[in-house]
């Protein structure tokens, strides 16, 4: 009977974090070291745990790119999302939002894109408010995030706040605390609904990603107690996720584009490699293959086609 040698998983879930490196062991500046479900907490040299919680795997990834400098968002999204060491064809590092060529590049090589065109259900699984959905021709002369582009590329629909409700999507602070203090009428969501209402959307689709970013404006504003909060939070929606999620069927894996809150004592991004942790019967394969950020799109496209 035929079998084949390489079984592949069925889906993939991606956790895109800005702002996570792997830094030192010193918790005067790493708020890592006061993880409490022992998920965040990985230092440079120290000898990797063996296990972490759920099976998973943790690697140091390259942000920096063969590029001088110290790795910035625009640039290493944009890598992380098409594959295209986008830092070298700028020629430096590129914070922000993507300029006009990190944009075309993005509208080319979309990973959301590329999985569409082969037939697989990609999905982006943040929310927007009513500011975006009025932007209406004006989208093509303001700054938005790449993964905006990347969603923009595949043609693939946006997200309204009324998909919270309807728990088809989830906003980038997932507690919906941001939003109500704004006066939006939503839900508030413990980080562990929050984690489980984005393990089930998983199911619909081959391929979810998701994006926060308060991660990098922690590590920027330099304060621990907020930090702290962070590397809970996180802990706790990740702790939800991997619980609910059946690893069987589904690869899930955290990356982010460069170091940041991992190192306090400064308010710049750091050299640090960054975050990379993978979990479900294919981890190890696939975080075998993803050594620096332009790996992981082609990594998700050997994986799912
Ligand atoms: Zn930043």
């Amino acid at each position: 009977m035929f079998c084949r040698a390489k079984i592949r998983v069925m889906k993939v879930l991606m956790l895109f974090f800005d702002g996570l490196g792997i830094g030192e062991n010193d918790p005067e500046k790493n708020p890592f070291c006061a993880s409490k479900q022992n998920i965040l907490n990985h230092f440079l040299n120290t000898p990797r745990k063996q296990t972490i919680p759920f099976d998973g795997i943790v690697k140091e990834v390259d942000a920096c790119l063969d590029v001088e400098g110290l790795p910035q968002s625009a640039t290493g999204q944009t890598a992380i999302l098409t594959g295209i060491n986008a830092s070298k064809i700028q020629g430096h590092h590129l914070s922000g939002f993507p300029n006009k060529k990190l944009q075309e590049i993005i509208l080319e090589h979309s990973l959301l894109k590329q999985l569409k065109e082969k037939g697989k259900r990609a999905h982006f699984v943040n929310v927007y408010r009513p500011i975006f959905f009025k932007l209406g021709d004006k989208i093509k002369k303001v700054k938005l995030s790449a993964t905006t582009y990347g969603n923009l590329a595949a043609d693939l629909p946006f997200l309204s706040l009324n998909d919270i409700k309807a728990e088809k999507g989830i906003y980038q602070e997932f507690t919906n605390q941001i939003l109500n203090a704004r006066g939006y009428d939503v839900p508030i969501f413990t980080p562990e609904r929050a984690g489980k209402i984005l393990a089930k959307l998983t199911n619909s689709y081959d391929f979810t990603l998701y994006e926060y970013f308060l991660t990098d404006k922690a590590g920027h504003s330099r304060d621990m107690e907020q930090g702290i909060k962070e590397v809970h939070k996180i802990e706790a929606f990740l702790t939800a996720i991997l619980e609910e999620i059946d690893l069987e069927e589904t690869l899930v894996f955290l990356c982010s584009d460069h170091g940041n809150l991992e190192d306090l004592s400064t308010k710049s991004h750091t050299p640090n490699p960054s975050l990379f942790m993978a979990w479900g019967k294919e981890a190890q394969p696939f975080t075998e293959k993803i050594n620096n950020l332009t790996d992981i799109t082609p990594t998700i496209l050997k994986q799912l086609l």
